[in-house]
């Protein structure tokens, strides 16, 4: 019997899906979405395995697949994605499988498809004018200012704090927006009884965007609110995005965060000592104060950048500040309400 996701628990579905030999394999899989995908190329290696490029009954699609030892990541990402997280700045999930494969059980997460690919590629590419510059800014700010909000009704959404923000898991969509994809690592907030479901993996991100409190091991794992500030630190990927932005003639190429200071593949110790130790932070290059917009994203970021991570921006403050750059007009209250979305008829480019 082939299950649904969405009809039951993922527990159910495991349950039910596989052949109840003990064997954990899969039952009659030969009907489900897997079988009916073809995968054409790859365009994507990460932690756990590989993205690629899929048709699904004629439209282009992305499967990541998981090796079955790595069942609790993909098991994790198809729970979140099935509690409500549809939003315009967060990848959008069509559905998880399993199918057997040489002898081995792949996992598979299937999403829509976005050719620009990630925003790291997407920078070191092009180069920016103001307006698309607030617009990748202001639309990757909305997908993790939604992953954070907690949503109280008869079917609501838990607050998540996503735990790998960076270049790479941020995808640029055909309308050059955002979104906020890979939540392999996210850990979600049950907010009735102050539960943080902490994943059993022991990764907790990638070095170079690593806060300072995660690198000296000082976040208190039992605050939520502590991992939502991690990710705002995290979010100084505003800073890659700004220095794409061409202002007077002047623009700077495309680098990652502290490539000044630490090599192509720095270690814990290198990035702590950096970071922790020595308080260093990437640099704001000087054309930025002469131009209003860079200097604002300079203001935002040095307060995302904080070492005390309760003086820092929360998401909810950092997006309606951006907002108010695009819409200077707009006498919204940007503290009491989230950002609206960009208009995508506005600011959509051919
Ligand atoms: P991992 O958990 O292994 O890091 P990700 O989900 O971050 O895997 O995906 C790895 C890479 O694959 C991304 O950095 C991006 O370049 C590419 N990618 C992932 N999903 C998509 C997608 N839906 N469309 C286009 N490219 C994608
Ligand atoms: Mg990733
Ligand atoms: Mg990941």
């Amino acid at each position: 019997r082939a299950t649904r996701i969405g009809e039951s628990t993922l527990a159910d579905w495991m349950n039910s899906a596989t052949s109840g030999s003990g064997s954990g394999l899969p039952f009659l899989v030969q009907r489900t979405m897997a079988r009916q995908i073809t995968l054409t190329n790859c365009i994507g290696k990460g932690r756990y395995g590989a993205v690629w490029k899929g048709m699904w009954q004629g439209e282009p699609i992305a499967v990541k697949v998981f090796a079955s030892r790595d069942e609790q990541s993909w098991a994790r990402e198809t729970e979140y994605n099935t509690v409500m997280l549809r939003h315009s700045n967060i990848l959008g999930y069509i559905a998880s499988d399993m199918i057997s494969r040489e002898s081995d059980t792949e996992l598979w997460l299937v999403c829509y498809y976005h050719p620009l690919g990630s925003l790291y590629e997407y920078l070191q590419r092009t180069e920016l004018d103001h307006q698309l510059m607030l617009q990748l800014c202001l639309s990757a700010a909305n997908g993790l200012a939604h992953l954070h909000t907690d949503i109280v009704g008869v079917c609501g959404k838990a607050a998540i704090a996503h735990r790998d923000i960076k270049s790479k898991n941020i995808l640029v969509k055909n309308d050059l927006t955002c979104c906020i994809a890979d939540l392999g690592l996210a850990v979600t907030h049950n907010s009735e009884e102050d539960q943080i479901n902490i994943p059993k993996n022991n990764r907790v991100g990638t070095k170079r965007y690593m806060s300072p409190e995660v690198l000296d091991e000082t976040l208190n794992t039992s605050s939520f609110e502590c991992f939502k500030q991690a990710d705002v630190y995290s979010f100084g990927v505003v800073w890659e995005i700004a220095r794409r932005c061409v202002s007077g003639g002047l623009v700077e190429e495309y680098n990652p965060p502290f490539y000044d200071v630490v090599n192509y593949d720095p270690s814990f110790e290198e990035m702590r000592k950096v970071v922790s130790v020595d308080n260093y932070r990437p640099v704001i290059p000087n054309r930025w104060s002469s131009d209003p917009s860079l200097s604002l994203l300079s203001k935002l970021l040095r307060e995302t950048w904080c070492k005390n991570p309760s003086n820092r921006l929360t998401i909810h403050r950092l997006a309606p500040a951006i907002t108010k750059e695009i819409y200077p007009s707009n006498d919204m209250d940007p503290l009491l309400s989230l950002a609206p979305k960009v208009d995508e008829k506005t600011y959509a480019r051919n």
